[in-house]
């Protein structure tokens, strides 16, 4: 397995550049994009498929942003549990699903069942397995609650998702034991406070389609897109002012351009264009890795615990989905948690989910991610559709969509709509090639 895609070759022939080589900053550009992460990497790759002369700044030594891997002893460790939902639309128009080689986890998840054994139930609309699992499940005063659910749905669609959920009988398997511990895990939200409608959109893409991860790690999306940009990718370069003529960097180098993206977080963009965008809250979540030599679920699937209280979120077997995530005869295990969890209590909540099997798992990383994602985002920000928010100045970002890969992916093309509405004067509903 290759320690590092930097300046290799994948599986099928690219070549990933090795994005912290030196590039020339230039002092003009057409448009400047602000922001390697998703969106602007988005951004950039359809202003070049549109034929403009950009340039992408990105103040990390990597592209990525929110989507990066270590790589320890052999270890690939996305930062946090992340997943890429092959459904994604955005993906599906921006990204070779072939060259990030991903790999699907099961198409299910490891439940606590009432009796407190550990149970894999299967999607129902990807096998009969699942039809059956959801059948002994199921009774009769759920599909009262879901009824129920749906009209609140229908008539309350700004309801949080703890209040919809509140529709389903108290001790309802589907409730307690797979909505909210499966939701509390993919939002990173325990109390479940997201909005409905962003459950109902990340419920639907893992319904439609799989759940995977690329071969060689998550910063596989993000590096695919930064080998279109070739130079004009530059990492190594913080922007520390904004005007509708340009940028400037540290060290006070500028560059003047047409249009200026800015595809930071929230904070960033709020602080570099004064008002903006408001005040946007944000949630944090904390990941621990561990090392084992054996395998602790049977299945490649995620588990989701709701019997044994504790700060655990989420537990999965990245080693299990895609065999480059852990030496050879090792097995890498990711658990996601809240933030500031001290290792003692995730070790004790593990040790009870996993039977003592745990205490022999070697830890290799653990920490948070502050400011992971969007609290407040997309249609709730009022901002204008063409996220124009100042003379010549675009946004571009996840929290101006969904917080998600094909939000921020999506956040990015709409940008590159706009930027190329003002240079080229082609009115903002022209589409863009994205490809
Ligand atoms: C722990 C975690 C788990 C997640 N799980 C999933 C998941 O399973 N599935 C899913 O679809 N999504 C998931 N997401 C969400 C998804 O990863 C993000 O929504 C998306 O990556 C955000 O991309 P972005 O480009 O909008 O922002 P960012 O990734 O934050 O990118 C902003 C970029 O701007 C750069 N920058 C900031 N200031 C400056 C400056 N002054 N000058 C130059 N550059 C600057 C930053 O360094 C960064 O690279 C998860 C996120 C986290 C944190």
């Amino acid at each position: 397995m290759p320690e590092s895609y930097l300046n290799s070759e994948d599986a099928s022939g690219e070549v990933l550049t090795d994005q912290t080589s030196p590039s020339v900053i230039p002092t003009e550009s057409e448009v400047t994009v602000v922001g390697g992460g998703l969106a602007g990497l988005s951004c950039a790759v359809v202003l070049g498929n549109n034929g403009v002369d950009y340039h992408l700044l990105e103040k990390s030594e990597v592209p990525g942003g929110k989507v990066t891997t270590d790589r320890v002893d052999g270890f690939v460790l996305d930062k946090g549990f992340q997943v890429f939902l092959e459904a994604s639309p955005m993906g599906k128009r921006l990204l070779d699903y072939t060259k990030l080689e991903l790999r699907p986890f099961y198409r299910g998840l490891y439940i606590d069942s009432p009796s407190g054994s550990r149970t894999l139930i299967s999607d129902p609309l990807s096998t009969n397995l699942g039809v059956r699992d959801l059948r002994n499940i199921l009774n009769a005063s759920d599909l009262v609650g879901m009824v129920q659910a749906s009209i609140a749905y229908l008539r309350y669609p700004k309801s949080t998702t703890a209040e919809i959920f509140s529709q389903l009988p108290t001790r309802s398997v589907l409730r307690r034991s797979i909505a909210e511990p499966f939701f509390k895990g993919v939002l990173s939200d325990p109390e479940l406070q997201s909005p409905i409608s962003l459950t109902r959109s990340i419920a639907t893409l893992f319904l439609k389609g799989a759940a995977s991860l690329p071969a060689l790690g998550m910063d596989s999306i993000p590096r695919h897109l930064a080998s279109q940009l070739g130079d004009r990718l530059h990492t190594k370069s913080e922007v520390v002012r904004v005007s509708s003529k340009g940028v400037e960097l540290t060290e006070g180098r500028k560059i003047s351009s047409r249009c200026i993206v800015i595809a930071t977080d929230a904070p960033t963009a709020r602080r570099l264009v004064p008002g903006s965008v408001t005040e946007v809250p944000y949630r944090s979540v904390g990941y621990t890795y561990f090392s084992a030599d054996e395998r602790p679920l049977g299945h490649a699937a995620l588990y989701v615990p709701s019997l044994h209280k504790g700060p655990v979120l989420t537990v999965s077997v990245p080693s299990d989905i895609s065999v480059y995530y852990a030496p050879q005869g090792r097995h890498l295990i990711s658990v996601s948690h809240s933030r500031g969890a001290s290792i003692s209590d995730i070790r004790s909540q593990l040790n009870k989910i996993f039977r003592g099997q745990s205490n022999s798992w070697e830890e290799i990383a653990h920490g948070d991610i502050d400011a992971a994602l969007p609290a407040l985002f997309g249609k709730s920000l009022a901002l204008p559709n063409d996220r124009l928010v100042g003379q010549n100045i675009v946004l571009a970002g996840d929290f101006l969509d969904t917080p998600s890969i094909d939000g921020a992916l999506a956040s990015g093309v709409n940008a590159a709509r706009t930027a190329l509405a003002i240079i080229k004067g082609r009115g903002s509903t022209t589409p863009p090639r994205v490809k």
